[in-house]
């Protein structure tokens, strides 16, 4: 999926068509874009916005304010959710700039599937506590779960401008933005399927591996000191391979501990018993002795 910096740039009637691709970062080709942009309204496709890092948010903040300054009114297209993170991020991501339509993430626990749902930034302008709207799997047509944080995730539709598209587009703009959908059907989704990292595939390598014993000895653990576990359970993949290894530590070091205090014990009975007769063992000879020194002195 990962696909570095790439664009297509079209002009027609005054209005530009702007379609980025991949991953904005340290080679970007920004700067080449800025210098053909001209003044008027520019559409900017951000559908297929993979990842942005902050060299790649530098340049992209200081190209949106060159390229306004310049005179270009630009108009965000179906942001993907990378590009919402770094709106919601940083203040000043989108410039002046307008916010035509959005992703948003949704995820099915049924199917392991994520889904993409596109949304007209206007249909939640203006409402106090912006959530989700309802999405249904396409597979199993149960309720989807949003799959971030709503509170943070639509924060910025606060403090952004929202609006519609320009009016007065020409007929066929859609297909010089390579826009995958248009805004006039519902079914503007994309989907893709989840990646290994996905919810399921811990708890479930836990449940496929019992008994084998690899160097994280994580699903070695014996269903007695799972209960210590809960919390880890639904927190994401990163902390999660390394959270249970500590509890699982100290289960197998609280076992030795346990067993080597038992059998340590249990040698040192023996070994004081041992002594024990040994030294009786050895006052008895020296009484022999002291006794048959004395019969002889006598
Ligand atoms: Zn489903």
């Amino acid at each position: 999926m990962d696909q570095k910096f790439n664009y297509t740039l079209k002009i027609k009637d005054k209005i530009t068509y702007i379609n980025i691709i991949g991953i904005i970062d340290e080679d970007n080709n920004l700067e080449e874009i800025g210098e053909r942009v001209g003044t008027g309204t520019v559409l900017l496709n951000l559908s297929n916005v993979e990842r942005i890092n902050s060299c790649g948010v530098r340049d992209w903040v200081n190209w949106l304010t060159k390229i306004e300054s310049k005179g270009a009114k630009v108009v965000l297209l179906e942001c993907s959710p990378a590009i919402v993170a770094q709106i919601n991020l940083v203040s000043n991501f989108i410039s002046k700039s307008l916010i035509q339509s959005f992703y948003a993430p949704y995820y099915c626990a049924n199917c392991d599937k994520e889904k993409v749902l596109l949304i007209e930034s206007s249909t939640m302008k203006n409402v106090e506590t912006p959530s989700a709207p309802i999405s249904r799997c396409d597979d199993c047509d149960g309720v989807m779960e949003f799959d971030d944080m709503e509170e943070s995730y639509f924060a910025f539709l606060q403090n952004s401008n929202l609006g519609p598209l320009p009016e007065g587009l020409p007929e066929g703009w859609e297909e010089m933005l390579n826009v995958e959908s248009t805004l006039t059907s519902d079914k503007k989704v994309k989907t893709r399927e989840r990646t290994i990292r996905s919810k399921n595939s811990q708890p479930s390598l836990m449940s496929s591996l019992p008994g084998s014993l690899p160097s994280s000895s994580l699903p070695s653990l014996p269903s007695s000191s799972l209960p210590s576990l809960p919390g880890t359970r639904d927190s994401k993949s990163g902390t999660f391979s390394s959270l249970p290894s500590f509890p699982s530590q100290d289960h197998a070091m609280g076992q030795k501990n346990g067993s080597g205090k038992e059998n340590s014990s249990s040698t040192q009975g023996k070994q004081q018993t041992l002594l024990l007769g040994m030294v009786s063992l050895l006052f008895l000879v020296v009484i022999i002795i002291l006794v048959v020194v004395l019969f002889k002195l006598m």
